[in-house]
């Protein structure tokens, strides 16, 4: 899977100790109408359980000046209720975080889930979206970042 190249995210969610947010790859457009989208979470992330039980998340789309950020979000953060700090965001109508630079941010309500193995595949109805900068996208391909030539 490393030979796939893929654009990353950030899916954010509100738990109970407040916003969380995970890297995530495995993000894909599902349907126009309604607007669905899908991501892949494993079962031992925090963002798991938080998705789980809110039934919500966000999507935002990284450009290439945000590796910075997947980075963040990649990595188990040692104090998750500070795991915001220095990062700016704004608030989507639901209250969760869209990352501010982002090409694109959405809100999703979970529509449905998949069992698969290790991971759930939770199925979002885009209820909210931004549109973002301009910039080119940041891209993961064999194990590191880079940017469109
Ligand atoms: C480019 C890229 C794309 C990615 N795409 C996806 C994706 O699509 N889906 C996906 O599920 N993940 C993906 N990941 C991995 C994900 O970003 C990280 O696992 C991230 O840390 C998850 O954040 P979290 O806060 O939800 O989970 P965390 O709470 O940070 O948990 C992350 C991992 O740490 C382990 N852990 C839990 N508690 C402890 C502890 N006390 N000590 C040590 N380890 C512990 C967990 O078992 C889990 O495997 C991607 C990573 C990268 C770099």
């Amino acid at each position: 899977m490393g030979n796939w190249a893929t654009g990353v995210t950030v899916v954010t969610s509100q738990g109970p100790r407040g916003p969380h947010g995970m890297t995530a790859n495995a993000f894909l457009s599902v349907s126009l109408e309604p607007p669905l989208v899908l991501i892949s979470v494993g079962h031992t992330n925090e963002s798991h359980a938080i998705i789980k039980g809110s039934r919500r998340f966000a999507v935002s789309l990284l450009s290439d000046a945000q590796e910075p950020l997947a980075v963040t979000f990649a990595t188990r953060r040692p104090d998750p209720e500070n795991a915001f700090l220095g990062v700016p965001y704004t608030l989507s109508p639901a209250g969760l975080p869209w990352l501010q630079g982002a090409l694109g941010c959405l809100e999703c309500e979970l529509q449905a889930e998949v069992e698969a193995q290790d991971h759930t595949l939770f199925l979002g109805r885009v209820c909210a979206l931004r549109e973002g900068g301009a910039g080119p996208a940041l891209i993961y391909f064999r194990s590191s970042y880079t940017a469109p030539r």
